[in-house]
């Protein structure tokens, strides 16, 4: 691995469920996963059914796979459905380390522990052959990695949360604009270069303050973006409460951040790439450094 690259590939970028409609393959149907190749270091973000191939690819051929650290916005299906079939979970030489929202110790653990109940599935978490370290984060820390392959420094919010020398670092932020128990924001830096990911987020009409705060400047913002205007505000079906943005609330929180660049994310299933295509060209009218994130899609911020 190449210890200078700051890369993320999109392995899922659906909201909700997976997709397998003929008309959504162009974009892509698997639900949310972003692989970020960083520091010598694997992170990903969200273990959505996009997990499933980026998982078959580590393994492929390696007699033991690299270490990976993932960590999940929230524990909701879509985010978690390729847990159970991620190849370095079901590994004996594999080592996940898996960070996401917990109220308390052991929180995560037991949230996802119910992925694998005896009537859904029929191993269960800890069978899994491998080795995996579970940390629930309660939001405003930083995280720091020491040698690779070893367990990352969680440090809490009382803590220095200085970046030093560029060092590869994440940051997280709890929010609650997401039912029933909000969703995990992060923030990886490094070498002067950031990237955020804000997925199954409702932005308040202009955008939540203190998402645009930890936003600020970033190279590259990855936010919700499922609905259209119209599909928001139907009277029929309206989807406020649902806990996800419209594309011009998603504009909006870039502009006032400030991000170079925004990935829109989380697309609704039922969107076709036509309907994709408009999107995508309506969000580049109002913010021009606008991609609509598709499977497949690298970008390199270094
Ligand atoms: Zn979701
Ligand atoms: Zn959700």
């Amino acid at each position: 691995m190449n210890g200078s690259r700051f890369r993320l590939r999109f392995w899922g970028v659906r909201g909700s469920y997976p997709t397998v409609a003929a008309d959504t393959l162009g974009v892509g149907g698997n639900t949310s996963c972003v692989e970020v190749e960083v520091d010598g270091r694997r992170l990903i973000f969200d273990a959505g059914t996009g997990i499933i191939p980026l998982g078959k690819q580590l393994c492929n051929g390696a007699s033991s796979p690299p270490a990976v650290y993932v960590f999940l916005s929230h524990t909701h299906i879509d985010h978690v459905l390729g847990l159970c079939f991620f190849e370095p979970l079901l590994t004996a030489a594999g080592r996940t380390f898996i960070m996401g929202p917990g109220a308390t110790h052991g929180a995560l653990t037991r949230s996802l522990r119910h992925l694998t109940h005896s009537h859904l599935f029929p191993v269960s978490l800890d069978e899994l052959k491998g080795k995996k370290e579970i940390f629930s984060l309660s939001g405003s820390e930083t995280i720091r990695f020491g040698t690779p392959g070893h367990r990352p420094k969680i440090e809490g919010p009382g803590a220095s949360d200085a970046i030093e020398g560029g060092e590869l670092t994440v940051r997280t932020c709890k929010s609650s604009a997401h039912p029933l128990n909000g969703v995990m924001l992060y923030r990886v830096h490094y070498r002067g270069k950031s990237f955020v990911y804000a997925t199954d987020i409702e932005e308040q009409a202009g955008g939540y303050p203190e998402i645009i705060e930890f936003s600020r400047g970033a190279d590259l913002l990855i936010h919700d973006a499922q609905y259209l205007q119209d599909e928001y505000d139907s009277r029929v079906k309206p989807r406020t409460g649902w806990g996800h943005s419209t594309v011009d609330l998603a504009v909006e929180v870039a502009q006032k951040a400030g991000v170079k660049r925004l990935a829109l994310f989380h697309h609704e299933p039922t969107h076709d790439d036509k309907t994709m295509k408009k999107i995508g060209n309506h969000a580049k009218r109002l913010f021009r450094s606008t991609v609509v994130a598709h499977e497949g899609m690298q970008i390199d911020l270094l």
